[in-house]
This record gives C-alpha cells, sequence and structure tokens, in this order.
C-alpha cells in the first residue's frame, strides 16, 4: 500500500504546481490556506515552506550545478535576497545557495531573476535528485585527473524537467570528484563517481552507491567496475532506472537507495546494469584509495595555469549577507575573470585571480569581512539551518555552534585539524555522522519537562577509512558542550600513540567500550515520547511525522535512562494519589521539593509556590503582587523568599511581605502525607468574585514544566486589524528572546500613559509553535487607558516591552487528554485560539470544540480561520452563534448560554472545558455546568490580574 506521500505524488506531479504558485502569489494567498500537498510540491521548483519564519515565507534552494556560480549569477542571488528574504545567504554542504525569507508574491519573481542569469531551483527538495556537485576546484587544479564540470551539467540535464526522474521513491545525492583524493563526503552520496587512473594510465571512475547520512546512516557499497567518462551519464540513468523501478514506495524511512542496496546488493546492481545498458562496463576490483584528510579549501590555491590562483574564503557556517555576496561578484570580476565556486564545506572561492592582484584581492575580501585565514575552529566547522528556519529542526544551531566556537576559543581549546559538525535533527544536513565530532540536536524528556540538547559522536570520518562515528555522550545540555569538548581534546592529547589521528583514537576507544558492554541483545533502543499525543516510538532517532498525530519531529523528545519505569510508576502513583485528603488537595510529591528554592505548582486551578524551611512544608501564592514574577523562581534564603524580578521580599512560611510592606501575598495551609504534599485551597475562588468551586489538583509531576518568564522589549512587527474594535499587535520574537511554552497563557505589557507607567495583561493569541512571533490580540476598550494607547500609539518597528508568558490558565498536552471544550464569549477567544492553533498545526487528533458568543457578526474575531481549521482538521468543530443577528446570519442565534453548549457538545460530562470571557459569563456557565454534572476540577477559566501601576 502506497504511503501519503505517493497518493498526492499521483494525484498531481511536482512539477505541476507551478500555475497554482503564480496564481498564489498573484492573490498573495498565505501560506495557511495553500493545502499541504501543495506546499510540498513547491519544492520541485525549489520553493521550501517554513513554517517556523514569519508567517508565509519561503526558502528558495538554488541549484549551482558542478559548484560553478558567476559574477552575475551571485549579485542576483544577493539582490533576491535583499529585495524579497532576509537579506541572507546560506552555502550548503551540497554547495547549494539558500535564500530565505521569500513571500508568496515574490516565489515567481524570485524564478524569473533566477532564469535571467542561467539559474534554477528546480528539484533541488522532496523526491528528487539534488545538486550535483564536483570538487570546487574541478578544472583548475594542475593535479587533477579528469575535469568533471561537464558531465555534472550533463548530468543534470538528464533529469531537470524530466517528469520521470523527478518521481523518485526518494531524494538521491550524486557527485563526482575528479581529484585523486577523495574526502569523508563521498563516501555517504547515493552515486559517487571519483577518478581513477588505471595502471595503464587511463582515466575513468571508480562508483560508490547507496550512502547516507542522516537516519540509518550508511557508507557507500563500493561497485566493482570502472565507468568511462562517456559512460557516466548512462550509468546513471541505468541508476536511477533501477530505483524508480526497485526502490520501495511503502515506507518513506525505509524508501532511500540505501535499502534497495541492502536488497539486492552489490551483485544486484551488476546484473541490473548489465541487463539495461549497451555494453559491458569494465570490471575493477580495487577500491578507491581511503580519504586521508578532508578537503582543504581555504587559502591560495595555484592554478594549472601558473600565473592563476584560487582564493577559497572561509564563510562561517556558510551564512553571509547579501551585501558579502554582491561584493565577491564584484571583486570576482575586478581581480578575477568574474567566476567564483562554492563549496561542499559552506564555503566560496574566487578563482581565475592573477599573481599580481592577489594581495589587492585578499584585501577586498577583507573588506567584505570573509578571509582566507580562518582559524581551526571556523575552518573546521559546520552547522545546518537549525531551527531558525528549518520546519522539522530540534534545536538552533548557527547561533549556537557561534556561541560554542566562541566559548572554546576563550578556553583556549587546541583543535587543530579536528572537525565539529553540528545537525539540529537526525537528518544530519550537517554530516555529523562523518565528523570528528558530531553534534545532533535532540529533546530529552525527564520527569518534570524536556530540555533541549545534543547527542555527541566521536570518532567518525577519518580514521584509517572512513567512518561512521560512534555514540560517546547522549541529551548533553548546549552549555555543558565546551567543557566535554575540552575533555575529549585534552585525552587525546595526553594518551593516544603516535600517528592515531583524534578520529582513530576515539573510535577504537569506544569500539573498546562497546565490546567490554554486554551482548547486543540487551541493547535496549530508546523511546521517543510526541508532546502532543503521548505516541511512542521506539526506534535509534524520532520520526519525522508522529504515525498517530502527524505532530512535527520536534515535537518528540527521548525519555531519559531510567525514566520510562519512573514515569509509569509515577503515573500509577498519581494514579493511586488521593485528589483531595479532608480538603487538602494534591498538590505534588514531597521528594519534588528541597530546601534550597521553590517550586511552582497548579492546584485546583491556582498557582502556587511551594517550599520548604526546617522541615516544614509552605504554600504561598505563586506570583509576585508587583509585577507577577514567578516567587518561586526566586532566591529562597532563611525562610525569606526575593521576587526575582525587583527584590520584593516575602516571609515563604506566612506570605507577609517584608519589603516593601503592606503587600501580603496569600498563604495556605499544607500537610505531607504519605510523602506527598497536599494544600488546603477549599476556599479558592475565582478572581471576577464568583462562588467557590472546590477542584481537584492538576499534579505537577505530571505537567509540562513551564517556560521562566522574562522582561524583553520586542519589536512590534505588524498590526493587524480584526474587527473594528479588536487588532492583534504582532511582536518580532525571531531572536526567541520571549519563551512560549503553552497555548492560553499571557503577557504583561508595559506602556506609559501620561508619564504613568502601567503593566497591563494580555492573552497571547499565537501559538507556541510559531515562536518566531508573539501576537497579542486586543479589545479597545474606549475607557481603558492601555488599549486606548496602544491603538493610537503603537507604530510598526518600536518596541513594546512584555513581560511573561505568565497564568495557569493553558492546555497541557501532558495532563489534558479529554475532549476539549473551548467556550469563550468577544474577546475571551485569544486564549482559545493559542490553544486551537497549537493543537492544529501539530495535526492533532485530540477531539475539540470550539463555541462562541458574539454580539454581531462583524464582531467574531478569526472567524475565517476558524472555518478553515474546521474544514482541515476532522478533530475540529467550530461553533459560532451572535446575539444580535442580522439578515444573512445562518448559524445559531443568542447569547451563549448552558442549552447551546449542550446542543453543540455530545457528551457534556466527557470534556475538558477552558471558558474564558465576561466574568459573569464564566461563573454563569461554570455554575450551570457542575449543576449539569461536569466535574468541577475539568472546567477552567480565564483570570487576569488587575492592571499594576509601575514603580519608577
Ligand atoms: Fe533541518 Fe535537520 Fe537538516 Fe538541520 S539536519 S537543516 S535541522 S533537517
Amino acid at each position: 500500500m502506497a504511503n501519503p506521500v505517493e497518493v498526492w505524488k499521483a494525484e498531481k506531479h511536482g512539477l505541476d504546481v507551478w500555475p497554482n504558485v503564480v496564481n498564489y502569489a498573484a492573490a498573495g494567498t498565505p501560506m495557511k490556506q495553500i493545502d499541504t500537498p501543495d506546499l510540498e510540491r513547491m519544492k520541485w521548483h525549489g520553493f521550501f515552506y517554513r513554517k517556523r519564519d514569519a508567517e508565509g515565507r519561503y526558502m528558495n534552494r538554488i541549484r549551482v550545478t558542478a559548484s560553478q556560480m558567476t559574477a552575475a549569477q551571485a549579485r542576483q542571488i544577493a539582490f533576491i535576497a535583499y529585495e524579497m528574504g532576509h537579506g541572507i545567504v546560506d552555502v550548503t554542504t551540497r554547495a547549494n545557495v539558500q535564500v530565505q525569507g521569500l513571500k508568496i508574491e515574490h516565489l515567481p519573481k524570485a524564478a524569473e531573476r533566477l532564469a535571467q542569469v542561467g539559474l534554477n531551483s528546480k528539484q533541488t527538495g522532496h523526491d528528487n535528485i539534488r545538486n550535483v556537485f564536483a570538487h570546487p576546484f574541478s578544472g583548475l587544479l594542475a593535479d587533477e585527473l579528469i575535469d568533471t564540470c561537464q558531465l555534472c551539467h550533463d548530468v543534470t540535464d538528464l533529469f531537470v524537467d524530466s517528469r520521470e526522474y523527478s518521481d523518485l521513491p526518494r531524494k538521491m545525492n550524486i557527485c563526482l570528484n575528479g581529484t585523486s583524493h577523495h574526502s569523508a563526503h563521498f563516501w555517504t552520496q547515493d552515486i559517487s563517481f571519483l577518478a581513477h587512473r588505471t595502471d595503464d594510465g587511463r582515466v575513468g571512475f571508480q562508483v560508490l552507491l547507496g550512502g547516507t547520512q542522516g537516519q540509518n546512516p550508511h557508507l557507500a557499497w563500493h561497485l566493482p567496475v570502472l565507468v568511462h567518462p562517456t559512460q557516466v551519464v548512462d550509468v546513471t540513468r541505468a541508476i536511477l532506472d533501477l530505483f524508480r523501478a526497485k526502490g520501495s514506495r511503502e515506507k518513506r524511512n525505509a524508501a532511500r537507495f540505501r535499502f534497495l542496496m541492502e536488497e539486492i546488493g552489490v551483485g544486484g546492481v551488476l546484473q541490473w546494469l548489465e541487463e539495461n545498458l549497451p555494453y559491458r562496463l569494465e570490471p575493477l576490483v580495487g577500491e578507491p584509495i581511503p580519504a586521508s584528510s578532508h578537503d582543504e579549501l581555504i587559502g591560495w590555491f595555484p592554478q594549472r595555469d601558473p600565473d592563476l590562483w584560487i582564493m577559497g574564503l572561509s564563510v562561517p557556517l556558510g551564512r553571509l549577507t547579501w551585501r558579502q555576496l554582491e561584493g565577491l561578484s564584484i571583486l570576482s570580476k575586478k581581480w578575477g575573470d568574474g567566476q567564483l565556486r562554492t563549496t561542499h564545506e559552506q564555503g566560496l572561492a574566487v578563482i581565475n585571480i592573477p599573481t599580481a592582484f592577489k594581495n589587492a584581492a585578499a584585501t577586498d575580501a577583507a573588506a567584505l569581512g570573509l578571509s582566507i585565514h580562518a582559524d581551526p575552529l571556523e575552518r573546521n566547522t559546520v552547522a545546518c539551518t537549525g531551527s531558525q528556519f528549518c520546519n522539522i529542526a530540534v534545536v538552533e544551531t548557527k547561533g549556537r555552534m557561534l556561541q560554542l566556537m566562541q566559548k572554546l576559543r576563550q578556553r583556549n581549546v587546541k583543535l587543530h585539524d579536528v572537525r565539529i559538525h553540528m545537525s539540529g535533527c537526525p537528518s544530519s544536513c550537517a554530516q555529523h555522522f562523518t565528523a570528528d565530532i558530531g553534534l545532533k540536536g535532540v529533546r530529552v524528556r525527564r520527569l518534570l519537562g524536556t530540555r533541549e540538547g545534543f547527542d555527541v559522536f566521536l570518532g567518525g570520518g577519518i580514521a584509517g577509512q572512513v567512518h561512521m562515528a560512534l555514540p560517546y555522550r547522549t541529551g548533553v545540555d548546549t552549555d555543558q558542550l565546551p567543557a566535554l569538548i575540552e575533555e575529549v581534546m585534552a585525552e587525546y592529547y595526553l594518551r593516544h600513540q603516535a600517528g592515531q589521528t583524534f578520529s582513530t583514537y576515539w573510535r577504537e576507544k569506544l569500539q573498546a567500550e562497546e565490546a567490554g558492554k554486554v551482548g547486543d541483545d540487551d541493547y535496549q533502543l530508546p523511546v521517543w515520547v510526541c508532546e502532543t499525543c503521548d505516541y511512542r516510538h521506539e526506534a535509534e532517532d524520532p520520526p519525522v511525522f508522529c504515525p498517530q498525530c502527524a505532530g512535527l519531529r520536534r515535537y518528540f523528545a527521548r525519555l531519559e535512562d531510567g525514566v520510562v519505569e519512573d514515569e509509569e510508576s509515577a503515573r500509577e502513583q498519581e494514579a493511586a494519589t488521593p485528589a483531595e485528603i479532608d480538603g487538602f488537595a494534591f498538590a505534588a510529591s514531597d521528594a519534588a521539593l528541597t530546601e534550597d528554592e521553590g517550586l511552582t505548582v497548579s492546584v485546583a486551578g491556582r498557582d502556587l509556590a511551594l517550599f520548604r524551611h526546617e522541615g516544614s512544608v509552605h504554600a504561598i501564592d505563586a506570583e509576585c503582587p508587583h509585577e507577577g514574577a514567578m516567587l518561586a523562581e526566586g532566591e529562597f534564603k532563611d525562610g525569606v523568599v526575593t521576587c526575582p524580578w525587583h527584590g520584593w521580599t516575602f516571609n515563604a512560611c506566612s506570605g507577609c511581605s517584608i519589603e516593601p510592606a503592606g503587600n501580603d501575598v496569600r498563604h495556605y495551609a499544607t500537610r505531607v502525607v504519605d510523602g506527598k504534599i497536599y494544600v488546603a485551597v477549599e476556599n479558592a475562588v475565582h478572581n471576577t468574585g464568583g462562588a467557590g468551586r472546590p477542584r481537584a489538583a492538576s499534579p505537577a509531576t505530571g505537567g509540562t514544566k513551564r517556560a521562566r518568564a522574562v522582561d524583553v522589549s520586542l519589536p512590534l512587527l505588524e498590526v493587524i486589524h480584526e474587527t473594528p474594535d479588536v487588532r492583534t499587535f504582532r511582536l518580532d520574537n525571531r531572536e526567541g528572546k520571549f519563551p512560549l511554552d503553552l497555548p492560553g497563557r499571557f503577557a504583561n505589557v508595559y506602556v506609559e500613559v501620561d508619564g504613568v507607567g502601567v503593566w497591563r495583561p494580555f492573552t497571547i493569541s499565537s501559538s507556541p509553535t510559531t515562536p518566531e512571533h508573539v501576537d497579542l490580540t486586543i479589545k479597545l476598550n474606549p475607557e481603558g487607558s492601555v488599549s486606548r494607547h496602544l491603538f493610537e500609539q503603537a507604530r510598526v518597528g518600536m518596541s513594546l516591552r512584555v513581560k511573561g508568558p505568565q497564568g495557569g490558565f493553558c492546555f497541557d498536552p501532558a495532563r489534558h487528554r479529554e475532549p476539549l471544550v473551548l467556550v469563550a464569549a468577544g474577546s475571551g477567544i485569544t486564549p482559545m485560539m493559542s490553544i486551537a492553533r497549537y493543537l492544529h498545526a501539530g495535526g492533532s487528533q485530540q477531539p475539540r470544540i470550539m463555541v462562541y458568543g458574539a454580539r454581531t457578526e462583524s464582531d467574531i474575531i478569526f472567524h475565517e480561520e476558524c472555518r478553515k481549521m474546521q474544514q482541515d482538521a476532522a478533530a475540529f468543530r467550530y461553533v459560532a452563534a451572535v446575539s444580535r443577528p442580522n439578515n444573512g446570519w445562518q448559524g445559531p442565534q443568542g447569547r451563549l448560554t448552558s442549552q447551546l453548549l449542550r446542543d453543540a457538545v455530545q457528551d457534556l460530562h466527557e470534556g475538558r472545558y477552558f471558558l474564558c470571557g465576561p466574568g459573569d459569563f464564566m461563573d454563569t456557565l461554570a455554575r450551570e455546568l457542575t449543576e449539569l454534572g461536569v466535574p468541577a476540577e475539568r472546567i477552567q477559566t480565564e483570570q487576569f490580574q488587575s492592571p499594576v501601576v509601575a514603580k519608577a
């Protein structure tokens, strides 16, 4: 049975999406209104949707065949980046060039501009043959065996625009190397043609097949033949035909060419070639000479012509600005002949520079911030795109690698030629498996939450032969990487034998350690948990998509060793824990609270801070009454807690404020029974004054750990007019300053009105799945100074000071597994929208209904988006009622009541309720729901603090 990707590929060929793209561009169609198969098909034209980027942006991956680029092409790419994108250009490990940040309306124009200079980006993604690259200095070096540039173009001509060869079971990587030294890179391609001189002086190609990085990495198999240069295109075609004919299309994770190689073996390929080529290939048993070093591509390199030079430039982590690329274009014409090369080490080179111009060219490059004198750290580090732009990334990479380099310099760690490659996920675009030190981004789940880190691999690349690296440590925190790298370098320098490379030393050591362990039978595969739907996946790496809820890879976290049992027993304990004992509700396990620091817990819908002092447990309100900082995160000493934001101090044993006085927080009685902490919250009432509703606890141990609130300024990116009196203020969070954890939380916004600083809370309406922006959807209150101020004064580009995220009213996928009923009135839809968007983005199958009440049709906020979500997701239903309908209104009429809920919700008792709206609305509805038998602990209501006048 074909997988779903093959189904939509069969429905419409990827190349056929172009007329749609042109229409989408003309209409400015938002990304969220384009169906996913069409977004995927755009990769056949080199345009990649970027959900992480500001909404509606695309990346353009441009094919740079044979790594050859002209000055005019470089300039055109620079201008596309400047005029249409974010102004940055990335060189990749396939010597492609990527431009980030294009809007839908730019795509036809970008394709046209590329065509003007003889470039295209066709078939650079999905199940296509990617950029065919040569050695970057092909055709230039005196000792090269054969110039492979034209062969790269001939192979590319075979498949670009071919409907046949752009419908493969999976992607395919092809390269040709005409030099006599072949770097590790060539052992992980699907097809590598490696130049070889026979004993009788002829030059042909040895062939490696089926190599892969990424999940299930594998070094290539050697095909024992010599392919003559005139046969390269035929052999490529025959192998593509083989892949098309026999490659599996059933499972995406077992469809790469390497799996076919495993199935049919080298013998099967030879037989196919014999049957499908008009001639027999010359047998050649000898394998390619193993790589002895990485390609050295930075510095000055003499060309075959004794007066000409290659200037190999370091491009740290492959990223340059449009100005740098345009500058290089000018430089190449000024000092060379207008030709450049991209390199598979994420670099660039300017070629054909006469000896007399070397200094001038290097000086001009330096003026652009590019150098031929990179230190070992700069020349030996590679990082993929990472979570800044990549949809499936698990962690950020380029920024983290730069920080790592800085820390290693501060520690004076000498790397010499040791290479560090950092990939943001198992796909291994940075080739971490063939680096001396490979870093793979992962998320790791502990009982109290999830954190990001890196699995560390050592001994990859060149260790006598080309090798895949072996695991050394898993889940290392980013800030521990410098110490770890210092440690492994120091051990190598102290202990290695003469002639042992770093990779050889570690490979032998780790292999010996492996051999000393118990047999393979005892090996337990890691367990990955989808944090959206709790699906569990046992494998070395998380899947790209969750098979249950279609959530992206980044929602998977690996359970730390031993946590499976711990968590299972925790769940059992949780099930066995009484929710309430004599009016005291369960708050946390006693073991979770130490003497040194506080713990924030959610009990009966109320956030509390727990402290242990002199053996006793104390509970007070979680938030400082000044500006809402979480008190449990403050310094705790001698029974006194200091607010982490402004230093207000409180007696944690009584809730009394110490400095300044007169700001007491509530204190709650506690009990510790059987290793569990219980808190008396039976009188807890809603802030808006509703009747008290006792609710059972939300055990902190089962929930997702909340992000620590921050106080930051974010630029205002856009103001979106939602209805006549509601606007969304979109704040730019591309630098990730504001942590987004769970949907439904709020942020405090600071404004100065008539010289007085005021903080006012507003719910975040965007989803944590789009962390690059923070949306605050605000209704104008004509009497309210803050909303009026924002409506009148806020301008795009200005910065807004915000604190957060805050609040206990939020959807937590780890705790809220019931069908969701999201009930909102008026602007109360904002947290519901965040929850709905969150679940929609992750493809969640959790049933959910949004029941929304507004005054008139024109007052309905997010109407179209909710309807679209309902169309796209069977698990989501949307019901909007208006109390003052006009003649054309066809939906429910009247105020939002429990009767309307009864009509809309199939089984009232099954659901978890989130209510947000005016206080009287929430209290009435909550009371009616409890009277109808809905357990009170499954009704959550939004609550905001009163505005606070800021202190100077
Ligand atoms: Fe994205 Fe993963 Fe490739 Fe990095 S390795 S660019 S995170 S797919």
